[in-house]
């Protein structure tokens, strides 16, 4: 290339076709076409581009970007699964996740059966009725935030034979690296954390070469790419991945040690926190000092001073989503798991009066502030009230 037009920053391929010569008519032949760009729906150089930095952010052979995380996650099902098929999947999930693996797979004649994420006596019982093809998780559930003991889910899953999926969009590979402990796969949705500037929606899928291979050709007939301009921001924004994850991680851990400690606070779950329930998991696969940029917690007042709390933010805005560098705070009650019940989010662990988290790249000491604020304008207890 003449150097003196070799660009420093990624183009923007924004054609949807390319030249065809003697090679791509050999790749046609003996790939399938899945090896070269010659139509943008199989590859294009900055869709390309995205999906090698986030191969190595994952340490993943081969990475691919999808035109959502639930893309992802659909093409990833698709590809490893037919009928007849058995999956086994952790009941906490995300809640669009949860409608394809209870609603939509069934109808595909492909059982699915589902497990407590923490609950490996459970796993282990599960996977031992059948043969299974699949095993799913998240590596921090929504809004939980359990952390899934990816070496131990692994054994079980590699042990039947089955493909272990992990979505690790919660965690980030920042935090968690799940392939590095036994997962065959990963799913991110790159809307979050990877892009982190609430200005992209876009999925990706990190394991082996061969494994991402068959997903591309699911992705050439399903249609589910990624834009070449959407991968250019996601190619821009993994710039900076590093700095803002560290940061917001940084901000999270200050965050919830004064959420901790407020009297308003019934319960804060942070896997940085010594009263993390999963602490022994979290000892052994998160590093030292790092607990994620996820928090949840229970403010006194159930679900109804949750709302009035959000309300009296000022620099948290009331939003669903995660991952970008404003914080974003939501009540599950009436936001992912509106439809359920009280009892049936009593029984997934989330209590009245729970709020999500998502801190962002604000100073920490204003937010600690506005929490203060927020805390003391709704209180209910006697601490506060005088
Ligand atoms: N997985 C998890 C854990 C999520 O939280 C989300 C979205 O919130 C998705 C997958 C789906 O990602 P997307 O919105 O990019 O389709």
């Amino acid at each position: 290339m003449n150097p003196h037009t070799e660009p420093l920053v990624q183009p923007i391929y924004h054609s949807t076709t390319f030249v065809l010569d003697d090679a791509s008519y050999a790749d046609l032949r003996e790939n399938d076409g899945l090896g070269v760009s010659w139509y943008s729906r199989v590859r294009n150089p900055t869709t390309d581009a995205a999906a090698s930095a986030i191969a190595a952010l994952e340490g993943a052979e081969a990475a691919l970007v999808a035109a959502s995380g639930m893309a992802a996650i659909t093409t990833l099902v698709l590809t490893l699964c037919r009928a007849g098929d058995r999956i086994v999947v952790a009941r906490e999930l995300y809640g669009d996740s949860y409608e394809l693996f209870a609603r939509y797979l069934p109808r595909l004649r492909i059982t699915v059966d589902f497990v407590s994420v923490a609950e490996l006596e459970e796993w282990n019982e599960v996977i031992a009725r059948g043969p299974v093809r699949l095993a799913y998780a998240e590596t921090l559930s929504n809004p939980q935030l359990t952390l899934l003991d990816i070496p131990a889910v692994a054994a079980l899953a590699h042990a039947a034979g089955a493909v272990f999926a992990v979505d690790n969009t919660f965690a980030s590979p920042r935090l968690v690296q799940p392939l590095a402990l036994g997962a065959d796969v990963v799913i991110d949705s790159a809307t979050k954390f990877l892009n982190g500037h609430s200005d992209v929606i876009a999925g990706a899928i990190a394991g082996a070469e061969a494994l991402v291979t068959e997903c591309r050709r699911t992705i050439m007939t399903f249609g589910s790419c990624l834009d070449p301009h959407a991968a250019y921001m996601l190619v821009r924004s993994l710039k900076t991945f590093a700095v803002r994850v560290d940061r917001q991680m940084q901000t999270a851990a200050a965050v919830a040690h004064q959420l901790e400690a407020s009297p308003e606070v019934e319960r804060v779950i942070y896997p940085g926190l010594s009263s993390y329930p999963h602490r022994e998991v979290a000892e052994r696969l998160l590093p030292a000092e790092r607990g994620g940029a996820m928090i949840s917690f229970v403010v006194a007042g159930g679900d109804e001073r949750a709302r009035r709390l959000m309300r009296h933010l000022t620099l948290a805005t009331e939003a669903t989503s995660l991952g970008g560098v404003e914080t974003l705070i939501s009540a599950p009650f009436n936001s992912s798991h509106y439809l359920m019940s009280p009892g049936e989010r009593a029984a997934i662990g989330i209590e009245a009066g729970m709020l999500r988290l998502s801190v962002g790249l604000e100073e920490a000491d204003a937010l600690i502030a506005d929490f203060e604020t927020a805390l003391r304008a709704t209180a209910v207890s006697e601490v506060f009230a005088h």
